[in-house]
């Protein structure tokens, strides 16, 4: 059995989460799941808990904890028979979730879960999200050293609301009262990895970062 079974990807916004994952997914053996995508998942597949979910987001409701952590539950112990190493993306954001996925890795499997943390300043987040531009088409994001008007798909660059300083602001205060406890809960099982530079730089410290956990790359 592996050494690792569960990576837990973590971060603030604009600390380029999104980044280093598809990075993962393009060089190491992973499964890949951030809570978006279990959720449209069982949704697509009609099951029992999707079609709740289906009712919830249908009328307008939010998803809960409960329904999230038992798609998570189930979705981790069918993967971890196959063997492959489990990336999670967004999830657990709270400690509430983070006992809740050591509760479904008992034992000395809790050993197996490992974070990696990315870490950027707070000014370096809000400068990079309020510079930052959205295709109102394919939703791909450009940063200042894109000087085109145009995306590659034809669509127009915005900049959206949600990307402006005092609400990227807000979304930070947010994130370190109720997400950051979940670093601290973590402790000796998490690295830290600065989330400063160019992709290559980051890509390269994470790489690093992952063979100290014994994750070694895809041949
Ligand atoms: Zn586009």
């Amino acid at each position: 059995m592996a050494l690792v079974e569960i990576l837990v990807l973590f971060g603030a916004p604009g600390s380029g989460k999104g980044t280093v994952a598809q990075f993962l997914k393009e060089n190491y053996e992973v499964y890949h799941f951030s809570t978006g995508n279990l959720l449209r998942n069982e949704v697509k597949k009609e099951s029992d808990i999707g079609l709740k979910v289906k009712d919830i987001i249908g009328s307008g409701g939010l998803v809960g904890d409960d329904i999230v952590n038992e798609i998570v539950r189930r979705n981790i112990i069918d993967t971890i028979e196959k063997g492959s190493l489990i990336i999670l993306d967004g999830y657990p954001r709270t400690v509430n979730q983070a006992k809740v996925l050591d509760d479904i890795m008992s034992g000395t499997l809790r050993e197996k879960i490992r974070v990696l943390e990315l870490e950027v300043d707070d000014e370096i987040v809000v400068k990079r999200i309020s510079q930052r531009r959205v295709c109102v088409k394919c939703g791909n994001t450009y940063g200042p050293q894109d000087k085109i008007d145009v995306c590659s798909c034809g669509g127009e660059l915005i900049k959206r609301k949600d990307d402006e300083e005092s609400v990227v602001r807000n979304r930070l205060e947010q994130y370190k009262k109720e997400t950051y406890p979940v670093s601290v809960y973590y402790n000796s099982r998490l690295v830290k990895v600065s989330g400063d530079g160019s992709p290559e730089e980051v890509e390269h410290r994470v790489d690093d970062a992952l063979l100290k956990f014994g994750i070694k790359k895809r041949r």
